[in-house]
């Protein structure tokens, strides 16, 4: 009775979405931060536009101004140059249209998972509650929590806490998703197990969501479009449209296609991580030797 009611509930939900997913032009932005007498140029000039519905993966390596970026796009820090719309409405400030999960995001301890879920909705009071139980009930199946649901989040594992976060983020039903690095820190396995859970909320509700990681596994599995940044500053040099099928699955990995996305991908990152390596960076010699393996 319950998988037949979701089963009806899913092109009435992804129409309603239709009208409310947004669309994000990002043209010409640079930023740049004044530490002292250094004025050092952050993202130069960086063009890109999040198409609605779909989920934009943005990657490069650290310290090139992904979080910048997201922030700016949060509404928590301004663009020096250039414009940045949801829309056709620029982005001025925070809002209730755009939500945020960072790597730091956190339950609030003293409330259960269900709690936590649906905490939004509540203290918003826009939205009829009997609804929001039921949402609340799909996301923590879809998730896997169902038997967590009245556990605290010191009762639950870090991937487990993880994924109520998730949960908790979309039933807000953004219009703009914003995900900074959400997974970094978990392990491997855990980590791949993350992105499955977070594409079953993603392909289940098609928000537009600009997802960051520095991760090229996790860039491409996740992705509708591959964004690549250069070193600092941060610029755009390449957007690749990933015509994987979905739902994806894990095997795809395997597939001739996944590896010559991640080829092409790899050989510009490498570049790019090269120039930071010879520049001092350290962290460039994570996509050096990514790089390196992709043969073994
Ligand atoms: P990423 O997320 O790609 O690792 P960030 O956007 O966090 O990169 O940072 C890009 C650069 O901007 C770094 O050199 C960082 O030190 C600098 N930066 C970021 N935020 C600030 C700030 N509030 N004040 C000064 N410098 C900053
Ligand atoms: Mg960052």
């Amino acid at each position: 009775m319950m998988a037949a009611m979701q089963d009806m509930a899913t092109p009435a939900r992804a129409a309603a979405n239709m009208e409310t997913m947004a669309e994000v032009r990002i043209e010409g932005v640079s930023k740049s931060y004044t530490i002292g007498p250094i004025r050092e140029l952050v993202l130069d000039q960086c063009s890109l536009t999040l198409a609605p519905g779909k989920l934009t993966v943005l990657i490069g390596p650290s310290g090139c101004g992904k979080s910048t970026l997201i922030n700016i796009l949060g509404g928590y820090e301004r663009a020096d140059d250039g414009s940045v719309t949801l829309d056709g409405q620029p982005i001025s400030g925070p809002s209730s249209d755009r939500l945020v999960v960072f790597q730091e995001t956190a339950l609030f301890p003293w409330m259960t998972t269900y709690q936590n879920i649906v905490y939004g909705p509540l203290v918003q009071r826009q939205r009829d509650m009997k609804q929001v139980e039921v949402e609340a009930g799909r996301l923590l199946d879809k998730v896997g929590l169902k038997d967590f649901r009245d556990k605290y989040p010191s009762q639950l594992s870090g991937g487990m806490q993880r994924r109520a976060e998730l949960a908790r983020a979309m039933i807000n039903n953004p219009r703009l998703m914003l995900l900074d690095e959400p997974f970094r820190g978990l392990d491997a396995m855990t980590r791949e197990l993350m992105q499955e859970y977070f594409l079953r909320l993603y392909e289940d509700k098609r928000q537009t969501v600009l997802f960051v990681t520095s991760e090229i596994d996790e860039a491409i599995f996740l992705a509708d479009t591959l964004v690549l940044m250069s070193n600092k500053p941060g610029r755009i040099i390449k957007s690749m449209e990933i015509t994987l099928p979905r739902p994806r699955v894990a095997s795809l990995l395997m597939s001739p296609e996944y590896l010559r996305y991640k080829d092409e991908a790899l050989e510009i990152l490498h570049e790019e991580a090269m120039k930071a390596f010879a520049g001092g960076s350290q962290a460039a010699a994570d996509f050096v030797e990514a790089y390196d393996k992709r043969d073994a």
